[in-house]
């Protein structure tokens, strides 16, 4: 099972941005519609993970998501960390952000994707937080060591359930792959980006399930750039990351979030209780 999904946000939503524009291009705006362009050429519908700042500043890009018959799902209200909440505080955030998509498409928003996947050991609350204001599936977790965020003591790459403290959530985490005694997150967008599409290709044959998590930016080669310690994983590729993802589309069958939560045998899935 390959699973499409692009986390739509925007440079400036970043923290490090302190959410200011500056002449920072959009890439919601544009790329956004290339992006489905791509997918509608190679009859794929996948799934968007939106910010609900997005959703107030570009109503247009959502109900387009929507209308050409796209999955969305949560990303979150502005992209903060989840560990910088308190219970309280996350309610607010899930909840302001499921108003202003659903508002948009009318449609309820079960699917949640934390902001860098920031839930892991010591924040495993957030999924209580989330189950309560009506997300069913979660699809955070990332089940290795990243920069941000991260769950490495998580113990399964595939769909399994998790309970907690009363609720039940559906989980998709992130696919890692074993390359040279380390996990790498070969289906993220920045590796997508950094390695040659043969390998890409090799790693995503040897799976059974691909949760593939790409962003709007991965595809924006005209954007700004900013001289930092990741300048190199921020920007490589980005130029012809387009064309590369045609290669990968024309290689592999692709599914989203919805369709794939209704194919799983859930019931022969693992059970994690956290
Ligand atoms: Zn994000």
């Amino acid at each position: 099972m390959n699973i499409l999904t692009f986390d739509t946000e925007e440079w400036f939503n970043y923290a490090q941005m302190d959410g200011k524009k500056g002449d920072f291009l959009p890439d919601v705006d544009r790329v956004q519609n290339e992006l489905l362009d791509k997918l509608d050429e190679h009859q794929i519908k996948a799934t968007f993970f939106v910010l609900g700042v997005v959703a107030r500043e570009y109503p247009y890009v959502v109900k387009n998501i929507a209308a050409r018959g796209h999955d969305i799902g949560c990303h979150s209200d502005v992209h903060k960390k989840l560990w910088e909440f308190d219970a309280e505080q996350l309610k607010k955030d899930t909840q302001e952000s499921l108003d202003s998509i659903e508002q948009l498409t009318g449609q309820k928003v079960t699917e949640y994707r934390a902001p860098a996947f920031s839930i892991g050991k010591k924040n495993v609350w957030a999924l209580e937080v989330l189950a309560e204001n009506g997300i069913t599936v979660d699809c955070s977790i990332f089940p290795g060591v990243r920069d941000f965020g991260g769950f490495p003591e998580f113990t399964s790459s595939e769909p399994c359930l998790i309970t907690h403290n009363g609720i039940a959530l559906k989980e998709l985490p992130i696919s890692l792959a074993a390359v040279c005694g380390r996990k790498l997150a070969y289906s993220g967008g920045g590796y997508f980006r950094i390695l040659p599409y043969w390998l890409v290709k090799k790693l995503v044959s040897e799976h059974d399930y691909n949760m593939i998590y790409m962003h709007v930016h991965d595809f924006n080669g005209k954007q700004k750039r900013i001289i930092s310690a990741r300048y190199f994983k921020n920007y490589y590729g980005n130029r012809t990351s387009m064309k590369k993802l045609g290669r990968l589309l024309t290689d592999f069958d692709f599914t989203n979030v919805r369709n794939a939560v209704e194919s799983i045998e859930w019931n022969s899935c693992k059970k994690i209780e956290l």
